[in-house]
């Protein structure tokens, strides 16, 4: 005799349902996202006894035909996906189609629903799976779905939940969720008659506000900072909280498009970017929102699971931890002491995006010891930073950096490295400010200068060009050939002469000034393989890795003892540079040990 026998749908529902419905919360959040999914713009919640007894969601939403009242309860059956492919290019919240066949199977459930088409709407009602009745109805466009007495039918579940105190709070948590990212809807949520949250529409940071705007819980909104980041692979928006403002207990939060996750490892990037900053056992408080291509995501793991798996984890780590610093900067200082770890952010630049130069202007009166937490002066998100060196054309005094005077960017200062108190202590520069300790890396401070000093010189083609006494020759591969031909106009305004002398070498004659006691042949090379390796193919592009590798084969190199007037001088045109913060790609120059950080150890 056969033995195998397909399972009624109502148990495989109820199997199902145990996976996907596993307390009140689960439940609510299937029903609010269905009513988002209908393009809801109001959705009004209604519990009873934490979800026990009634959990009911009212949409105003596109509402359902009367055929597809009665299947949105079928198992697989769904308006969201079509076809596998579907599946990579999410941009619904459900699209699994179990979520109404789970409810159903373990609770009373009564819909009404209308589309604005149809002139009357539809009654369904099913418990335990079993179809009560269906009929034609009069009620307004949407949908209102009643879910009674869940798990009636499934008493190991029901005694398994919790006291309503903690079920109540598993449902707000899972509210919050949502709601937190969909401030252009308006959500209302009653329990036992009481209304709990009331949350019109509005912004981001209103919706935030309106939830968390609790003054015990000290997360205010101007309690946080903007961040704001934009790349190709991802961009990232949200606020965090200022140091000062953390308390032990933090509100965390990440999204991923429109989606809430947990992901303890972005966790520990912003944690990263905090280190230094919170008093011990503080957590940081953020709302971070992150926008990606659905493919590059995998959103599919478990319906109830809330971890997502990105196809670039590391490089968004990179990405996130370097924003959130950057937005700490802005407001106060991020000190990053090990120069050599904190500073590798490998950050992929988006090509060909104009970017915003900031302006930089010299502001006599200034009093260099003056405003705190104003060393930063860049406003720049991290997008693009390459290009920040160039916004010091033509604004700054030409031809010697010396006489530059201390500059302000929109009123932030930045300290006197004329005055103030300046030693050498091993391979790092100290500066006394008021506000602490400033380390500087002097090769790669030195670099950033001249990097944006050759990148003014491209622009301009003002090279200064040193004439070699002994031409050399450099012998290429027939790539760099078509290479070196490319980008041999910069390569001569740049201050490099060159003269082609067969089909395989070029005579070098004459170098940039900078680099006239280095190898010309290792020089040139270097700068090939650059501009090759960073698949550089736009003249800003090809002008930026030029810049790059002459600098950094200029600068003084790494543990060389300098005299007070060298020191003096790098930064005095160091502290001009619109963003001195970091190098071209992104390496940490100057960090402060605030003054609260040295009292901190004794
Ligand atoms: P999924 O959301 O994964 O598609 P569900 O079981 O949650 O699966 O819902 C099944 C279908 O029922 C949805 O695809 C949708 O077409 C329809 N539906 C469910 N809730 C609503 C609603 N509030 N408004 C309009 N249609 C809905
Ligand atoms: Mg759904």
């Amino acid at each position: 005799m056969d033995i195998i026998h397909l399972l009624p749908d109502s148990v495989a529902n109820q199997i199902a349902a145990g996976e996907v419905i596993q307390r009140p919360a689960s439940c609510l959040k299937e029903l609010v996202e269905n009513s988002l999914d209908a393009g809801a713009t109001r959705i009004q919640v209604i519990v009873r006894d934490a979800g026990r007894t009634l959990l009911q969601v009212i949409d105003n939403g596109i509402g359902m035909s009367e055929m597809d009242a009665r299947l949105a309860f079928e198992r697989h059956a769904t308006s969201k996906i079509r076809e596998a492919q579907d599946l990579f290019s999410l941009r619904t919240m459900g699209f699994r189609g179990e979520a109404l066949a789970s409810i159903c199977a373990v609770a009373q459930v009564e819909m009404t629903t209308r589309r604005e088409e149809d002139e009357t709407g539809t009654l369904i009602e099913i418990h335990g799976s079993d179809v009560i009745r269906q009929e034609v109805c009069s009620c307004p466009v949407g949908t209102n779905i009643k879910v009674s007495n869940l798990f009636f039918n499934v008493p190991v579940r029901r005694k398994f939940l919790k006291s309503d105190q903690t079920e109540l709070r598993n449902l707000m948590t899972e509210f919050y969720h949502i709601v937190l990212v969909y401030p252009k809807v308006a959500f209302t949520f009653v329990h036992n008659d009481e209304i709990l949250l009331e949350l019109p529409v509005g912004t981001e940071k209103q919706r935030i506000e309106a939830v968390f705007g609790n003054p015990k819980r000290n997360v205010f909104t101007s309690n946080f900072v903007d961040v704001s980041t934009e790349t190709d692979l991802v961009s990232i928006r949200g606020f965090v909280i200022k140091p000062e403002s953390a308390t032990r207990k933090a509100e965390q939060f990440f999204f991923v498009n429109g989606r809430y996750m947990r992901h303890p490892y972005f966790l520990k990037a912003v944690q990263t970017a905090y280190s230094g900053m919170l008093t011990a056992d503080y957590q940081p408080s953020f709302f971070i929102y992150f926008d990606i291509a659905p493919e590059a995501i995998d959103v599919n793991i478990h319906p109830t699971k809330t971890e997502i798996k990105f196809a670039d984890e590391q490089a968004i780590f990179q990405i996130l931890m370097a924003s959130v610093r950057e937005a700490l900067g802005k407001f106060t200082l991020a000190p990053q002491i090990d120069f050599d770890t904190a500073g590798n952010i490998d950050i992929p630049l988006p090509t060909n995006r104009p970017v915003e130069r900031p302006k930089v202007s010299v502001d006599p009166q200034y009093n260099p010891f003056h405003t705190r937490g104003a060393i930063y002066p860049d406003k720049q998100p991290v997008k693009g930073w390459e290009t920040l060196y160039e916004g010091i054309k033509n604004e700054r005094p030409q031809g010697g950096f010396n006489d530059a005077a201390p500059l302000s960017d929109e009123g932030l200062m930045i300290p006197d490295a004329e005055q103030a108190p300046l030693w050498q202590h091993g391979r790092y520069l100290f500066m006394s400010t008021e506000d602490g300790l400033l380390l500087i890396h002097p090769h790669r401070a030195h670099a950033a200068v001249l990097y944006a000093q050759f990148m003014e010189q491209l622009a301009h083609a003002q090279g200064a060009m040193q004439q070699l006494l002994f031409p050399e020759i450099l012998t290429l591969q027939p790539d760099e050939m078509v290479l070196i031909g490319q980008i041999l106009p910069d390569l001569q305004s740049i201050g490099f002469d060159l003269e082609q002398l067969s089909p395989d070498s070029y005579s070098i004659q004459g170098v940039p000034a900078q680099i006239a006691n280095q190898s010309p042949l290792s020089v040139l090379q270097d700068i090939l393989h650059q501009v090759r390796s960073r698949g550089a193919d736009t003249r800003e592009e090809w002008r930026r890795q030029i810049a790059t590798s002459l600098a950094e084969q200029a600068a003084i190199p790494s543990g060389k003892t300098l005299t007070d007037s060298e020191m003096r001088d790098i930064l005095t045109r160091l502290m001009a540079l619109p963003n001195y913060r970091r190098t071209a790609d992104g390496k940490t120059i100057v960090s402060l040990v605030t003054n609260e950080e040295i009292e901190r150890r004794f």
